[in-house]
């Protein structure tokens, strides 16, 4: 959406804003950082600008609902994230001035016009977690079978012994038959 901001250019002191963004957002695309998550719903975005003689400050927040699945078993997990920002809203010839990182700060009146959507989606890319994890003490899968070890543990661990402790299961089971 583009936030027609030339009542607020014009002395307007207030607007505030409420809409859906949908998410059109391919699953498989690798190009997105938001690879493997789907949004089963649009993006809510809710927000104000208030313009205190000509100094605009914008405060919104955004919120989506997400399923994906679990960075080390795989199980599908969903939530909703939530973000706040706020940015100073000015005209583009008033930042030609500044750097690249500085106008990150800063939401662009272009033409009268804030684009809204094209920011919001490079900040949920930018903010969205890489990674879920399905609970903060999952197990993961065995690298070796491939066992969910949520479910219990599958065998690998036990029969494999690190070859520095070897000599030392060899006493032990030496003890373990003198003992029987
Ligand atoms: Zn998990
Ligand atoms: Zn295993």
């Amino acid at each position: 959406m583009k936030l027609d901001l030339r009542p607020l250019l014009a002395g307007e002191r207030y607007l505030s804003f409420d809409y859906e963004l949908p998410l059109d957002i391919s699953p498989e695309d690798s190009h997105s950082f938001l690879q493997g998550t789907r949004f089963p719903s649009p993006m809510k975005v809710t927000g104000d600008i208030t313009n205190t003689a000509g100094y605009m400050r914008m405060a919104l927040t955004l919120s989506v609902d997400y399923e994906t699945e679990c960075g080390r078993c795989l199980a599908p997990v969903s939530g909703s994230f939530t973000l706040d920002l706020e940015k100073t809203v000015a005209p583009r010839k008033l930042l030609e001035d500044l750097t690249e990182d500085r106008l990150d700060e800063y939401a662009i009146i272009e033409d009268g016009f804030l684009d809204m959507d094209t920011q919001l989606m490079e900040q949920l890319e930018m903010e969205f977690p890489v990674r879920f994890l399905c609970r903060e003490d999952c197990k993961g899968l065995c690298q070796r079978c491939g066992k969910n070890l949520n479910e219990g543990p599958c065998g690998c661990v036990e029969r494999e012994i690190d070859p520095r402790l070897a000599p030392l299961q060899r006493i032990l089971d030496q003890m373990n038959e003198e003992n029987k």
